[in-house]
């Protein structure tokens, strides 16, 4: 499964060490950022599935962060954590008020946060929480590794899995092969572009009988698209 991304703000850089250690022990992957600024270039680098954001930044605030990204069209569905030392009701009401998700307050544990990080994620973006998505009958289930069209459980590959399950929480976009091979088996991996094209052959196969297989659309000349429009 793909990991949940998040995008960790914090300035002391200490405290930010000692929390990209504890969200990658929890299977995250983090990006950091030691301020508003550099939190902006990661966003433009690559969209977090979750931020989790110091309330105190040197600078443009924590809080003033989140609500500017709240307004933005790009940025305003991913999830925002505040971490905060203050514990005054005022200011939990702000941070909510602007459009946080949730916040926690210092000193917390590694997994109190990580509760929190993962109630939002399946509250927001279920697919992450390894959630199981449906999709016009298909049905794809992370945590048994079962797929199930109109009910009746299907035969896939490990591979196919992965790639329907990319599908399916990442429909109604073209991704290129390039991409489907960087996000489904890791940029590391060196894999011919072709051996997409086969893998999405056998997931057609496996999605015929159900008549399922229209949903794995070929966009000429750019890529491939999971789609319930047709
Ligand atoms: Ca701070």
């Amino acid at each position: 499964m793909a990991k949940p991304h998040i995008l960790l703000i914090e300035d002391e850089a200490p405290i930010r060490e000692m929390l990209r250690l504890a969200l990658g022990k929890f299977g995250y992957s983090v990006t950091e950022a030691a301020d508003a600024r550099e939190a902006r270039t990661a966003i433009n680098t690559q969209l977090p599935d979750l931020m989790l954001v110091d309330w105190m930044l040197p600078g443009e605030s924590g809080v003033e962060l989140v609500r500017q990204l709240k307004r933005e069209e790009l940025t305003k569905d991913i999830p925002a954590i505040m971490v905060t030392a203050r514990i005054e009701e005022d200011d939990r009401v702000k941070g909510l008020e602007v459009g946080a998700d949730d916040y926690v307050c210092k000193p917390f544990s590694p997994k109190e946060l990580n509760a929190r990080i993962k109630a939002v994620l399946r509250r927001v973006r279920p697919q992450l929480a390894d959630e199981p998505v449906e999709i016009e009958g298909l049905r794809i289930e992370p945590d048994s590794h079962r797929v199930f069209a109109n009910g009746e459980s299907l035969e896939i590959g490990p591979t196919e899995f992965r790639i329907l399950h990319f599908f399916m929480t990442h429909p109604e976009r073209v991704y290129s092969r390039t991409q489907i091979l960087d996000l489904v088996w890791g940029s590391n991996v060196y894999i011919e572009e072709r051996t997409v094209d086969v893998h999405i052959r056998r997931l057609r196969k496996v999605l015929t009988p159900s008549g399922h297989e229209h949903l794995v659309q070929t966009v000429r000349g750019a890529g491939y698209r999971f789609s319930a429009r047709s």
